[in-house]
């Protein structure tokens, strides 16, 4: 157990349910639950078509659907238009992490996460996305802030997800659940850079659908 309370949360005012965009079930754990027990009403939109190759697409997205399951949350699977993800990444492909290429990710994620609010009743948008220390997130609020102002009535929730014991909680929670663990962020850029990385330092390439959270592991993410 954690040794630090979770804070029960509200809505921003004039909102009473909110569409999260959820990039994976590690990261998405702790906010998922933090809403439950903060009794705020929820759907989870799953849209990533930027996770390459497709057999690890399939098993992000089947780790959030289990969870999601488990505690009764609507899961909406958005499209897997990988196309539109490479059209929009073109001349960005050697763009480091967190460069303009991220931003066009999480514009296309947040564009999407917005458009479906405003055509099925949802005024407020956030994601799961900010919880990671690896992120800048700032630059997913920006991204947050930006689609939603496309539309009218749409509000994106900036809140910081990390706080309070959040990134604590996201690690122990993804050792109780044995998520699987994902070791790049997500694209085939990311995956390559992260295995010329891993190789430099004597590291094996990268595995998919073999490394998972649990008890006995150390701490490491
Ligand atoms: S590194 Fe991550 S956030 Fe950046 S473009 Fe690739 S998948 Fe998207």
């Amino acid at each position: 157990m954690s040794k630090l309370e979770r804070q029960k949360l509200s809505l921003p005012s004039g909102h009473d349910k909110l569409l999260l965009h959820s990039c994976c079930a590690p990261c998405s754990g702790e906010v998922m639950e933090t809403l439950i027990e903060s009794g705020i009403d929820y759907s989870i939109f799953f849209y990533n078509p930027n996770i390459h190759p497709v057999k690890e697409y399939l098993i992000r997205k089947e780790e959030n659907i289990r969870f999601a399951e488990k505690h009764n949350i609507e899961f909406i699977d958005a499209d897997y238009d990988t196309d539109n993800w490479f059209a929009r990444a073109k001349g960005m492909e050697n763009e480091p992490e967190k460069g303009i290429r991220c931003t066009m990710c999480f514009d296309m994620r947040f564009e999407r996460t917005a458009l479906y609010a405003s055509e099925h009743g949802f005024s407020l948008i956030s994601s799961s996305l900010g919880i990671s220390r690896w992120k800048n997130m700032q630059q997913i609020n920006d991204c947050g802030h930006r689609a939603a102002a496309h539309y009218d009535g749409i509000d994106y929730w900036d809140y910081n997800w990390r706080k309070s014991g959040g990134a604590v909680r996201m690690l122990e929670i993804s050792k109780k659940e044995e998520f699987y663990q994902q070791e790049y962020c997500g694209c085939v850029y990311s995956l390559r850079d992260t295995n010329r990385w891993r190789m430099k330092n004597g590291r094996d390439r990268i595995q998919l659908g073999v490394k998972f959270y649990s008890n006995a592991m150390d701490d490491q993410d």
